[in-house]
């Protein structure tokens, strides 16, 4: 049974380096800030290896993710 992945994004914790965006463009997007927001809230199967490397890559740790496979 598969897991989906879920993430949310807290804007207190984004700086906006937007690592998130670079490495996932498909999940996640920029405000007219320049601060991550996530596109959805669930990550289909086929992203989900890519939006956990763009977690992981987040410099302020501001992304955090509940279930998918690796969870
Ligand atoms: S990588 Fe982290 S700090 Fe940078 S825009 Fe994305 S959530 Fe914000």
């Amino acid at each position: 049974m598969t897991n989906s992945l879920k993430l949310s994004l807290d804007p207190e914790l984004c700086q906006g380096h937007a690592r998130c965006f670079a490495l996932a463009p498909e999940v996640f997007r920029l405000d007219a800030q320049g601060h991550g927001e996530v596109r959805s809230e669930s990550v289909p199967e086929a992203l989900q290896a890519k939006a956990l490397r763009a977690v992981r890559a987040c410099p302020e740790r501001a992304i955090k993710t509940t279930g998918g496979d690796g969870a």
